[in-house]
């Protein structure tokens, strides 16, 4: 059998002439950065996630730090976050000067542990980050509230989460800004790099705005530091037919974990939690297992991709480990990543290949 952990080829073959069509277009306009295409797709995601402002820029780690450099976290500064995540959640912070301050998980949506959160705040926190991770929003009233009660934004990192919702709001513009990856494996994937911040608040996007052409409004003009950070036009092209389809992707990615439950119900395999407040939209489907290396071993025989995000919580990487961070800092991270497996997910996954990748996982399982 035939499987792929994302099927980015099969999904194109099914908009092949929309998408080929957008793409010479572009390509005999000769304008390659930014563009109608460009404002278009700000505003179309804008009306689809419900924000006033969204502006893109080349990834969704560049997203992270622009959003940051808007808020002026620099160094010294601490900013609140999750281990369990993509490294560029932390990466960023550091790279901006400002330490990474992590909160562990909540071990039933793998997002963080809200109520952890208020005892990781000194005189020195900037900003908390939570990462709506696989596609399953954080618990964020609770968040918001401390937010509040703090001063302290939230940048929502929302790069594997675009489409889900909290109690019915669309994630990205519940926090003070938002970060979107339209890297191509993302629920909406770009054919290359690229990524956006959305917010509410009319200043931050202007200096976002800015801080992506190299902090400047007017050409030549530098005001304040700033980046080279552009969405690209044929990326955007691409991107506004595919969000087009979004909805229908989400579906069908809904469909198809609602196949994997059906399959390993009544087994030892432990399912992903739906929270009742959110809108689950499966960038991922992370199964967890006890003996979780046995079975990679044994699907990896079979021949069915898999995958562990992540295998490496971040308090322990070389490139952050710092003195405090010990392993058993984060315990419930550092037990996820021993134990978690994602499986096949995308938008082309048939019932017939679901049945098979259940099938091999159960069998290791009962080995
Ligand atoms: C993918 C991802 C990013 C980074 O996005 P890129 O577009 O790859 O730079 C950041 N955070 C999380 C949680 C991600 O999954």
């Amino acid at each position: 059998m035939n499987l792929h952990m994302v099927d980015l080829v099969g999904q194109y073959k099914t908009i092949k002439p929309e998408i080929d069509e957008a793409i010479h277009r572009v390509l005999d306009s000769g304008h390659f950065i930014l563009g109608k295409d460009v404002k278009d797709f700000e505003a179309e995601v804008a009306s689809y996630l419900g924000v006033a402002h969204t502006v893109g820029c080349a990834s969704g780690t560049d997203a992270l730090q622009i959003a940051m450099m808007a808020l002026g976290i620099g160094a010294g500064d601490e900013v609140i976050t999750t281990p369990f995540t993509f490294v560029a959640t932390a990466e960023t912070i550091a790279l901006l000067g400002a330490k990474p301050v992590y909160v562990d998980i909540d071990p039933k949506t793998f997002n963080i542990d809200h109520s952890q959160i208020v005892k990781a705040i000194t005189k020195k926190t900037r900003a908390i980050i939570p990462v709506h991770l696989y596609g399953q929003s954080c618990d964020m009233d609770p968040i918001m509230e401390i937010s509040r009660k703090h001063n302290l934004p939230v940048i929502e990192d929302n790069a594997q989460a675009i489409g889900a919702e909290y109690n019915g709001r669309k994630l990205g513009g519940i926090g003070m800004l938002g970060c979107i990856s339209y890297f191509p494996s993302k629920n909406l994937g770009a054919y290359g790099d690229a990524g956006m911040v959305v917010t509410n608040d009319s200043a931050l996007a202007e200096k976002v705005r800015m801080i992506i052409v190299h902090g400047s409004k007017v050409k030549y003009k530098h005001e304040i530091l700033g980046v080279n950070s552009r969405l690209d036009t044929l990326q955007a092209a691409i991107l506004r037919i595919k969000l087009k389809y979004l909805d229908r992707w989400i579906h069908a990615r809904k469909e198809a974990a609602a196949r994997y439950n059906k399959l390993f119900a009544g087994t030892n395999v432990i399912t992903p939690f739906e929270a009742s407040y959110g809108r689950h939209v499966f960038h991922q489907y992370t199964i967890r297992l006890k003996n979780r290396n046995a079975v990679e071993k044994h699907l990896a025989e079979k021949k069915v991709p898999h995958a562990v995000y992540y295998p490496i919580p971040l308090h322990l990487q070389q490139a952050f480990r710092t003195s405090e961070a010990v392993e058993g800092s984060f315990p419930l991270a550092e037990q996820a990543a021993q134990e978690v497996l994602s499986l096949p997910m995308h938008t082309e996954l048939t019932e017939e290949q679901q049945s098979y990748i259940a099938a091999c996982v159960l069998e290791a399982t009962r080995r």
